[in-house]
């Protein structure tokens, strides 16, 4: 029997909506501008790989923009919301994307203060910021979708370093205070959370021996022994970003085959 096609092939699912998305030069973020653009968003890129960003735009077209934005950096989180109103008039959708890891190991003795704190710095206190400024407009506008990108990490003892599954970890505590206080204003927030995906991340993280990273997630595999690409999370986010999702808020959204059920933790 042939599986049956979806109601609304091809349907534009973001028609008309402006979003941001923060670390959307390349990687997962790269595959969510392309396919929120692809669904008829205008997007913000909001990055500091300036070379990449404004590469993307140039490919891309008018309704992307490139902004240089350090999401640990309050200035630019502010400037960016304000630079998006500006130009496209509204924000509907503000992705919390930009993430850093610093090692893949969960290794105590080894955890740096510093490594730590900046890693905390980019994905947790970068994902407030976003969320902060993302609700000055919403709030006022009585709409709008906050994302957050957290991981598996988030749900498994082991998966990533003590930081990288401290932030992801937190990232669904933010997410749920958020959905808590803002759903009175129509302000929907979700987490997305990626098992391991094939991008830059772990550049120069990984052991000699595994020649790339996708070869080191085959290893591990997921349920279907298939490796995820960023665009399978740009899936999950295109869902939650429009109105199909718009009675899902404080949901961490697991985009990993179903492998975090099977391994619950591999500490
Ligand atoms: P990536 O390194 O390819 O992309 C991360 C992006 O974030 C880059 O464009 C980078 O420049 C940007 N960024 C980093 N620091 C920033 C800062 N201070 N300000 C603004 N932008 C900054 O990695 P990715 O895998 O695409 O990661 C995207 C998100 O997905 C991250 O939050 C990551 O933790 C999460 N994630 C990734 C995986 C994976 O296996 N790749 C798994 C789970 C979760």
């Amino acid at each position: 029997m042939s599986t049956p096609a979806p109601s609304v092939p091809n349907a534009k699912r973001l028609e008309g909506k402006v979003g941001i998305i923060t670390g959307g030069a390349r990687g997962i973020g790269e595959a969510a501008v392309r396919l929120f653009l692809s669904h008829g968003a205008k997007v913000v890129i909001a990055d500091i790989l300036d070379n990449l960003g404004e590469a993307l735009c140039h490919e891309l077209g008018e309704d992307v923009s490139y902004i240089h934005c350090d999401v640990t950096n309050e200035d630019d989180v502010c400037k960016t919301v304000d630079f998006t109103v500006e130009k496209y008039g509204k924000l509907d959708i503000m992705y919390n994307n930009a993430g850093i890891v610093d090692s893949l190991m969960p290794e105590i003795l080894n955890t740096e203060k510093a490594k730590f704190e900046r890693v905390l710095g980019v994905n947790l206190v970068g994902a407030l910021l976003g969320a902060k400024h993302a609700a000055r407009v919403m709030i006022p506008a009585g709409k709008g979708c906050i994302l957050f990108t957290a991981s598996v990490a988030s749900e498994i003892g082991g998966f990533s370093s003590y930081a990288y599954s401290c932030s992801k970890t937190a990232i669904v505590g933010l997410m749920k205070s958020a959905t808590a206080e803002l759903g009175r204003f129509g302000i929907r927030v979700n987490c997305v959370s990626p098992y391991g995906v094939a991008t830059h991340i772990a550049d120069g993280l990984l052991p000699v021996e595994a020649v790339h990273f996708e070869g080191l997630l085959s290893k591990v595999g997921n349920l279907q022994g298939v490796v995820l690409k960023a665009e399978d999370i740009a899936q999950a986010a295109v869902y939650l970003a429009s109105d199909d999702a718009k009675y899902v808020s404080g949901q961490n959204l697991l985009v990993d085959g179903g492998y975090t059920i099977v391994n619950p933790s591999l500490a």
